[in-house]
């Protein structure tokens, strides 16, 4: 057992003289003035490499499209890619494991953030105490998560609050029969997996809020999975019971097809008919929502340095960072020297959603807290500390982790998976799955279903018809899902989730492809996934023959032109070529690459369909690096 200590002697806390503190470790790599050796982390993004090794963007990313690799500014690359880039620079590297320790390191003793017990896992169940649930609301458009927040606030504010003025913080607590409930304000599965996807768990309780006149929607189905996949227990308010079509029953049968069977039905998920509007039911959904929370027995320990989560922040223009947290366990003090990811500061001043000034912020209490210099991430962790040295080192700790987790908790790929399952490791695929009509989810659900499971089993964690969402790769970025489509198209937002954070994708247009596919990396026999990589574009200036040849005089606009690799022509933005290059001459000579700014003679393989003004795109395809 580790030395247990009694509760914080609160303004006792011995004042340190402000002493000189070592710099905070740079996040990323240290470049050592005294050799030309440079560490870096086991993956760093391509911009704080350019930084580390002291080189432009545009030189590291030629060093990296000159190994094949077409990557940009926010993406990461593994240690030995860096290396190969670096030397090319004439600048060795070494892995950070093998660097010196930082002197600060030190102060990152048990004792110095605040007593052994603030990891989770050091927690004395003697002193856990009875915590309010926070719940979020979730559901369809338009059925009413806002109205049903609003209700909800509005019926359990005191005649003695009545008055105030409310403060929209991200969070609220309501009293309901001597108990308190917290409810994130912020309602969607879009905020709640966004949280997820940064490990920020604070849910404890879903409402899935279903309009009894229009009953389960694609959005309830996704926020069915998500509630699901996070593994949080749901209460369905069935909202708009005051409209004179409301079909409860139909609704309850639904939800029964969508895995969520109610105790009506024989099921354990509590369903509450109620109205947003004329506020009937109300109570009796937060009731039910403290019944779930005893069953889940929610405790923390108030006697604690407080430890949280940031639920939003912002910069007011005239009170500086401001945040919303929730303190998960311990207490949170006006005064309390706070880390909150990489920033660290004294909490200057705490408000509470009912706009009033605070001392002091319990288990599961929402408070906006004041005195951060700068404005912390959604999602970060905010603990109290000890001392500033401690802080300087967690902040410092916390952002060097940031720096290197951007691609180590990246999500499973396809790819991953089947590296994994080789080495024995992986247990479960997860799978959103997106198909154009319900006959061929169905049937692809189905055939999924027959492929045998044995160390590594399928999970569908999500399924439905239409295109690959947002909402689809948040899910699959918290889970560590790969998503499959088949005869969908992805739709810009996703594209752009799917890019930062390289959740796999992968589209199908035959269901045979797809289930060989799956099957494979469920036995670990899957073929590397090949993909282009652009090396450079060419600018056709003039055209020459020789024979029956015709060979077009270009100059390189950006990166490189190779002989042998593949190239497409493109006239007014379409491919009307897409074939290899043939031959490559710089004046006389046959070269084998010809770079940026330089002219050169292209003929392309089995074509003279070339003329002035064609850009000729130079790429190769190649397996996905792992
Ligand atoms: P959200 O998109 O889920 O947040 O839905 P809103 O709370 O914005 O509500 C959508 C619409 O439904 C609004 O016009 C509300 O006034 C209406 N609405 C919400 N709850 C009820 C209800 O219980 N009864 C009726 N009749 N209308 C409601």
């Amino acid at each position: 057992m580790p030395p247990q200590r009694g509760p914080r002697p609160r303004g006792r806390r011995p004042q340190r003289a402000p002493q000189p503190i070592p710099e905070a470790a740079p996040a990323v790599a240290v470049a050592e003035p005294t050799t030309s050796v440079v560490t870096l982390p086991k993956t760093i993004q391509v911009g704080d490499l350019a930084r580390a090794l002291d080189a432009s963007v545009v030189d590291v990313i030629r060093g990296l499209v000159n190994i094949g690799l077409m990557v940009s500014i926010n993406e990461t690359v593994d240690f030995e890619t860096a290396s190969l880039v670096a030397n090319e620079l004439g600048i060795e590297t070494r892995p950070e494991e093998e660097a010196v320790p930082v002197a600060d390191e030190e102060a990152l003793t048990p004792e110095a953030i605040g007593g052994k017990e603030i990891l989770w896992e050091d927690v004395d169940p003697a002193k856990l105490k009875e915590r309010p649930p926070v719940v979020t609301v979730l559901g369809h458009v338009d059925h009413g998560k806002t109205s049903l927040l609003d209700a909800i606030r509005s019926t359990n504010v005191t005649s003695r609050e009545a008055g105030g003025i409310t403060q929209h913080i991200g969070a609220y607590q309501i009293e309901h029969n001597g108990r308190k409930v917290t409810f994130l304000d912020t309602p969607g599965h879009e905020a709640f997996t966004a949280m997820r996807a940064r490990g920020a768990q604070v849910t404890d309780v879903a409402v899935l809020v279903v309009a009894a006149d229009d009953g389960v929607q694609p959005q309830t189905i996704e926020a069915i999975s998500h509630a699901k996949a996070a593994k949080v227990p749901i209460v369905v308010a069935l909202n708009k019971m005051d409209r004179p079509d409301a079909n409860p029953d139909q609704v309850k049968a639904q939800l029964a097809e969508h895995g969520v069977t109610i105790e009506d039905y024989g099921g354990d998920t509590p369903l509450v008919p109620v109205s947003a509007k004329t506020k009937e039911g109300i109570a009796d959904l937060v009731e039910v929502v403290l019944l779930v929370a005893d069953v889940n027995d929610l405790k923390a320990d108030p006697d604690r340095p407080a430890i949280g989560r940031v639920i939003e922040a912002h910069l007011d223009k005239g009170r500086g960072p401001v945040a919303t947290i929730l303190v998960q366990t311990g207490t949170l003090e006006r005064g309390d020297l706070v880390v909150a990811g990489t920033t660290f500061g004294k909490v200057r001043a705490m408000v509470d959603d009912k706009g009033k000034n605070i001392g002091r912020a319990e288990p599961s209490r929402p408070v906006e807290i004041l005195g951060l210099p700068e404005v912390p991430e959604a999602g970060d962790v905010i603990r109290a500390v000890a001392d500033e040295k401690a802080a300087r080192a967690l902040a410092a700790q916390n952002a060097r982790e940031r720096a290197a987790s951007t691609a180590a908790e990246k999500p499973a790929t396809l790819d991953e998976m089947f590296a994994q399952v080789k080495e024995g490791k992986a247990k479960e695929l997860k799978i959103v799955l997106k198909a154009d009509v319900q006959g061929s989810l169905e049937a692809i659900k189905t055939a999924l279903g027959k492929i045998p499971q044995n160390e590594v089993t399928l999970a569908v964690i999500h399924d439905a018809v239409g295109d690959i969402t947002e909402s689809d790769l948040t899910l699959a970025a918290a889970s560590g899902a790969v998503v499959v489509g088949f005869n969908t198209k992805m739709e810009a937002p996703a594209r752009r989730v799917a890019d930062s954070t390289k959740v796999d994708v992968r589209l199908y247009k035959v269901i045979y492809e797809l289930l060989d596919d799956v099957q494979k990396a469920l036995t670990g026999m899957l073929e590397p996934e090949m993909v282009e990589s652009t090396l450079g574009h060419a600018e056709v200036l003039q055209l020459f023959t020789a024979g029956k040849t015709t060979i077009a005089g270009s100059r390189v606009v950006d990166g490189l032109v190779r002989r042998g690799a593949q190239a497409r022509v493109l006239r007014g933005g379409t491919a009307v070529y897409d074939g290899k290059i043939g031959t490559l001459r710089r004046m006389k000579d046959d070269v084998r690459e010809v770079t940026t700014g330089l002219e050169c003679g292209i003929v392309l393989e089995n074509s003279n369909d070339v003329q002035v003004a064609d850009i000729i795109e130079c790429y190769v395809v190649q397996p996905k690096p792992r």
